[in-house]
């Protein structure tokens, strides 16, 4: 297991650590090196030493870099699972799922490496040549969350490596070995020396200011929360860095009357359970037409009441912990907060017996629109649910909040998932599906939810500068 900083190609130790917890038991189980601003600076220069000559290589000869790292992630897939099932407990199942999603950024990203394109016009005026061409933006600071640990690092890595940019990357505080094994395991797969640091910290505004304020930095990409997400803009914004943010969400979860009730059950399992709630896509409001919210509620309280949590690490485990003891409180308290307003617990509503952060997965129904889990991202296994009488008051109430990331509506009526498709203030939309994630795919999120898109054609662009060449004729 890697556990040192990793600087232009050499893995160092620091004197100062920091602890990483098992979630399931609350116990350490690995202490990492502890990066500091010097370290920080130290991986910028190893950055911008490289940028010229990583920026000359050949496409396809980064292309190919990439795919063997996919091979890689998969020939070491048991490894990479068993690795993020102890930084945040989830089922392994579900931890080898994310390492095939993981995975495929780097395949996608491979086949993407070789058609950036660029353009030729005649100028309007016929007397000159317009060229336009694109190039590696340069030196990417690349910031991930904990609820992904893998897939949010390579959703970044992939498409730096396929733009030519060198980069710095630090993983969340509570997932730092996961990171460290990518890097080794990009190392392994051809990524030159100082391309590519891997910084865990447990001090980032710190890092993160001494980035910025070198002025080598060129872009910053980020996924976790939207205040960190807008504190980091603002700070990005002194040095005029451009920014890529893949924020906070409050996803709305519309059933229809005409809905297939079935169906929107198994979605709803999926939308809401996935890594035990804790996901920037995860269900976090259910608006359900009111001539089915009866059976809806029943139903889901019946489905979630039914998996069984436990350390993801033994098997038949279906639930994982929550990822520390202050999120256990914060979901905690949001139900509460639910039923002093009114909310009925139709399942669940407590954390369990024993040792580390798990919570019961809940449902919770007759939720007023003014109660905290409606309002807030819960980043739990809380399902709240509300019923209105007509399509219009369920997307009034889906586009009522400041997030915009992602939403889902059942219904088997076309034109309805069309129009309501449209209407929605988000992102993505899911269509009579609980699951929208797709390395092939643009994901991001629009008002407070980000800015840009990752994955797809479009998760290549926040590395690439276009650059505008005038011909004389
Ligand atoms: P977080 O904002 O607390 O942390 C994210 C990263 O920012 C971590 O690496 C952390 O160390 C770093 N960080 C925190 N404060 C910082 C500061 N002052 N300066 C510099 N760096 C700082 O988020 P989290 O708890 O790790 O992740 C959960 C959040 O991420 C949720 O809001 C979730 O919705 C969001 N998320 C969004 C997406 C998306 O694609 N939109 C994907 C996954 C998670």
């Amino acid at each position: 297991m890697q556990d040192g900083l990793f600087i232009g190609g050499v893995w160092e130790t620091t004197e100062s650590s920091f602890d990483v917890v098992d979630p399931s038991t609350g116990e350490v189980f690995a202490s990492v090196a502890d990066a500091g601003a010097g370290d920080a600076v130290r991986a910028l220069d190893a950055a911008a030493a490289a940028q010229a000559s990583w920026a000359a290589t050949a496409p396809r000869e980064r292309s190919e870099i990439l795919r063997r790292a996919y091979d890689l992630m998969h020939e070491r897939a048991d490894e990479l699972a068993r690795l993020t099932t102890l930084e945040i407990g989830r089922p392994l199942a579900e931890s080898l799922g994310e390492v095939t999603y993981a995975a495929e950024f780097l395949r996608w990203f491979s086949e993407q490496a070789v058609r950036v394109g660029g353009d030729y016009r005649v100028a309007p005026g016929g007397d000159y040549r317009i060229v336009t061409t694109r190039q590696p933006i340069g030196p990417a600071y690349l910031v991930t969350p904990w609820n992904f640990p893998l897939s949010m690092v390579t959703r970044k890595v992939g498409p730096a490596i396929a733009a030519g940019c060198t980069m710095i990357i630090k993983p969340a505080e509570a997932t730092p070995l996961s990171a460290l094994a990518l890097g080794q395991l990009l190392a392994d797969a051809g990524v030159p020396d100082g391309v590519l640091s891997v910084l865990p910290t447990n001090r980032a505004p710190e890092v993160t200011t001494a980035l910025i304020d070198d002025g080598r930095l060129r872009v910053l990409s980020f996924t976790g929360s939207t205040p960190v997400g807008k504190k980091l803009m603002e700070q990005a914004g002194s040095k005029v860095i451009k920014t890529a943010m893949e924020l906070g969400g409050n996803a709305p979860f519309l059933v229809f009357d005409d809905a297939d009730l079935d169906a929107a059950l198994d979605g709803a399992v999926v939308a809401k359970m996935r890594n035990t709630g804790e996901s920037c896509v995860a269900a976090n409001r259910f608006i359900v037409h009111e001539s089915v919210s009866e059976a809806f509620a029943a139903g889901l309280a019946e489905r979630l009441g039914a998996l069984r949590p436990g350390p993801g690490i033994e098997e038949g485990s279906q639930v994982g912990p929550l990822i520390d003891e202050r999120a256990r409180t914060r979901v905690a308290g949001l139900v509460a907060d639910a039923v002093e307003r009114g909310a009925t617990v139709r399942v669940g509503g407590k954390a369990p017996e024993g040792p580390g952060y798990f919570y019961l997965p809940t449902v919770l129904s007759d939720v007023p629109a003014d109660a905290r889990v409606m309002r807030e991202e819960i980043f739990g296994p809380v399902a709240p649910i509300a019923a209105f009488p007509d399509e219009e008051s369920m997307v009034a109430a889906a586009n009522d909040t400041e997030a915009g990331l992602v939403a889902y509506a059942y219904t088997r009526d076309l034109k309805r998932a069309l129009r309501v498709g449209e209407a929605l203030e988000t992102g993505m939309v899911g269509i009579n599906r609980g699951l929208v994630s797709n390395p092939a795919t643009p994901f991001g999120g629009v008002k407070e939810s980000g800015v840009g898109r990752e994955g797809g054609y479009e998760g290549i662009e926040d590395f690439l500068e276009i650059k505008y060449l005038a011909v004389d004729m």
